[in-house]
């Protein structure tokens, strides 16, 4: 059952970022594919989450994403319960497409070609992705570039 409510939030994923744009919903909503090589997200590398465009549902994890050389961002496994899948036997070919979980936007396909330990390949349209990486973290070591912000306080 499809929700938009802006407030919903997955496991670890808090409600999307704003409206989507025409060729999101096209992707997510029309059953749309991206050109291949078209997302920025084929090349990112940052440690972080990928969370669904449409309902911010938290996805995949860069930790599970990999280099397919498909020219779709690609990762051999998904959040537990996150993506779901069905059959798609369009376009003359028998395909397991992949969906949110929560809201049904549509997300890519599935292939059994992945790497270990899975074997899985979920291709995906990074347009159907949000990414947010991780928060830079401050090395507990550190300290030379500590910028005191509490500069409103009366001491
Ligand atoms: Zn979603």
């Amino acid at each position: 059952m499809a929700d938009h409510a802006s407030e919903s939030c997955g496991a670890g994923g808090c409600g999307p970022r704003g409206p989507l744009t025409l060729e999101q919903e096209q992707i997510l909503f029309g059953h749309g594919t991206e050109y291949p090589g078209s997302s920025p997200l084929n090349h990112e590398k940052r440690e972080g989450a990928y969370h669904c465009a449409a309902c911010g549902a938290l996805l995949f994890r860069s930790a599970t994403k990999y280099e397919s050389g498909s020219g779709w961002p690609s990762f051999w496994a998904a959040e537990p319960d996150a993506v779901a899948t069905r059959r798609d036997s369009s376009h003359g070919m028998v395909r397991t497409e992949a969906h949110c979980a929560q809201c049904e936007g549509h997300l890519g396909h599935v292939f059994t070609d992945g790497p270990p330990p899975t074997g899985l390949r979920y291709c995906m349209n990074g347009l159907a992705l949000d990414f947010r990486p991780d928060p830079q973290r401050a090395t507990s070591a550190g300290g030379a570039s500590y910028v005191d912000h509490s500069s409103g306080w009366a001491s």
